[in-house]
């Protein structure tokens, strides 16, 4: 499976943990995230809980330097915002009993509302909770307004679905000058952030931010299989690195929200299919 090898970790909550241990050893820390969305049986949704309670359990057993991302649409959003609260609350719980972090993703605009609603509700709660937010979103700038007075915490990314041009900036130009933007906010205010992308005009950009405002609680974020040599520079230059791991049998949605961004990447879809 070329593309599961490429981007993902592997299959299993083993692959993972394997993966994190030599990412660790090379001074990477982890995002973990057990592939799946628009999750609708009740069966899956509670394995999926499960599959997350028993991955911090292997973390931290392992000792393994990171954290989990969830897609709350495979908690049981699709279905109801009370079924995937009630299960991300449980999931968070088993975090917070070991010290360690969640990040929520930003999946399609459909659900946006939906997930910040969420976010902010559980921040009343948990302080171990951070939220992506996307922005090639024309809402994103007012939503920040919302989440940052709260001491809410983001995973600034350009936003990796097709969405219609009237809520979502189109061209690659305007969407990069708008996370430019963003990420000048979030160096002005004072909660951890993160920088995830493999842009490496905004990455520049980051850290010279960073250089003139001498603020440094934020990380860079990638993905995995994406802009390796980038990814060793940044580690290289100092800063903290956590690099996006993904594993699971349910590749295909993720595989192709990365072709999206490179069309090259669809060979690696094809093999993965014929093989
Ligand atoms: C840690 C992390 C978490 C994310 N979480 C979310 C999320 O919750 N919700 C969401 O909508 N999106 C998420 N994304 C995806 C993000 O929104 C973008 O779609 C993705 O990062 C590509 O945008 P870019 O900023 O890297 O810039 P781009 O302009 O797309 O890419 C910059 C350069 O990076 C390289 N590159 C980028 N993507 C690829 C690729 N797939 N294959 C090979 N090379 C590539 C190319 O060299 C390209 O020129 C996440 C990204 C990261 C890094």
């Amino acid at each position: 499976m070329p593309v599961a090898k490429h981007f993902i970790a592997g299959t299993t909550i083993s692959d993972v943990i394997e993966q994190g241990k030599i990412l660790n050893a090379k001074g990477y820390k982890i995002i973990a995230n057990f592939l799946g969305e628009d999750v609708i049986s009740d069966d899956a949704i509670e394995n999926t809980v499960q599959e997350y309670l028993n991955l911090y359990d292997l973390l931290d057993e392992n000792r393994i330097a990171g954290s989990v991302s969830v897609k709350l649409t495979q908690l049981g959003l699709t279905l109801s915002n009370e079924k995937a609260i009630l299960n991300l609350k449980r999931i968070l719980d088993k975090a917070k009993s070991l010290d360690r972090y969640l990040w929520l993703d930003m999946e399609g605009s459909k659900y946006t509302d939906s997930i910040i609603e969420i976010y902010l509700s559980a921040l009343k709660e948990y302080n171990n909770v951070g939220l992506a937010i996307q922005a090639y979103l024309k809402r994103t700038e007012s939503d920040l307004d919302r989440i940052l007075p709260k001491g809410g915490q983001v995973r600034l990314c350009k936003g990796a679905y097709n969405e219609p041009a009237s809520i979502a900036i189109k061209k690659r130009p305007d969407i990069r000058e708008n996370y430019k933007k963003l990420l000048k906010r979030l160096f002005e205010q004072g909660n951890f952030f993160a920088i995830a992308t493999h842009d490496e005009d905004l990455i520049s950009f980051a850290a010279e931010l960073s250089k003139q405002s001498n603020v440094q609680n934020f990380e860079f974020q990638v993905l995995k299989g994406v802009r390796e040599d980038m990814q060793a520079r940044i580690l290289g230059n100092g800063y903290t690195v956590s690099i996006y791991l993904p594993y699971g049998k349910e590749w295909l949605p993720y595989a192709i929200r990365r072709i999206r961004e490179r069309r090259r990447n669809i060979f690696l879809l094809f093999r993965a299919l014929l093989g």
